[in-house]
C-alpha cells in the first residue's frame, strides 16, 4: 500500500506588515508543499505597527484565492509548534549573506532541538531589497508604500 504524507512547511514571521518579498516566497512554496502555514510569531517584547489581527487579516486577503495557504498565530518555539501541528519543514526566505549567516545560525539550533529541515528560497531579484522595516519608515514617512506590499495591505 502506498501511503503519501502530507508536506507541510511553516513560514514563520512577524509580517509587520507582508512585503512583496514575503509574498514572492509564499507563492513559490505552494509548488513545493501540500500546505504552506504562515505563521506570525507573538513575540510581548516587541514592539509591532501593525496589530497582529491587522497583519494576519493583510496575509489572509492577500492569498484569499490560494488554498494551500493558511494564517495561524503562534507562541513559543518554532519547532513545537511544528511538532505539535505534524509540521516537517521550516521555511525561510534568502535575500543576501547578511540573512544567511544569521539564518544559519536559527536553522542549526533547530536541528538540534528537532528532526525538522529548513528549506531556503532564494528570493526574486526584483524583491530582494524589501523589508518589512523599510516598508515601515516609508509609511511613517508617508511615502508610497504600495509598490512594496500585496495590494491587501493599506494603511487606514
Ligand atoms: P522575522 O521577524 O522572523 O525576521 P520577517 O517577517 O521579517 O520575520 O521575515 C520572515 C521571513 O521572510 C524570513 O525568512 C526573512 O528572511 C524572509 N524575508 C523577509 N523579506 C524578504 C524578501 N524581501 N525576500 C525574501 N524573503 C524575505
Amino acid at each position: 500500500m502506498y501511503l503519501y504524507t502530507m508536506k507541510r512547511a511553516i513560514f514563520p514571521g512577524s509580517f509587520d506588515p507582508i512585503t512583496l518579498g514575503h509574498y514572492d516566497i509564499i507563492k513559490r512554496s505552494v509548488t513545493l508543499f501540500d500546505e504552506v502555514i504562515v505563521a506570525i510569531g507573538i513575540n510581548a517584547e516587541k514592539k509591532y505597527m501593525f496589530s497582529l489581527e491587522e497583519r494576519q487579516q493583510f496575509i489572509e486577503d492577500a492569498f484569499k484565492d490560494e488554498p494551500k495557504v493558511t494564517v495561524v498565530t503562534y507562541k513559543g518555539l518554532t519547532v513545537d509548534f511544528c511538532k505539535e501541528n505534524n509540521v516537517e519543514f521550516i521555511l525561510r526566505g534568502l535575500r543576501n549573506p547578511a540573512d544567511f549567516e544569521f539564518e544559519k545560525a536559527i536553522a542549526h539550533t533547530n536541528r538540534d532541538l528537532a528532526p525538522i529541515e529548513t528549506v531556503f528560497l532564494l528570493t526574486a531579484a526584483s524583491t530582494s531589497y524589501i523589508s518589512s522595516s523599510i516598508v515601515r519608515d516609508v509609511i511613517r514617512n508617508d511615502g508610497d508604500y504600495t509598490k512594496l506590499v500585496p495590494k491587501s495591505v493599506r494603511v487606514k
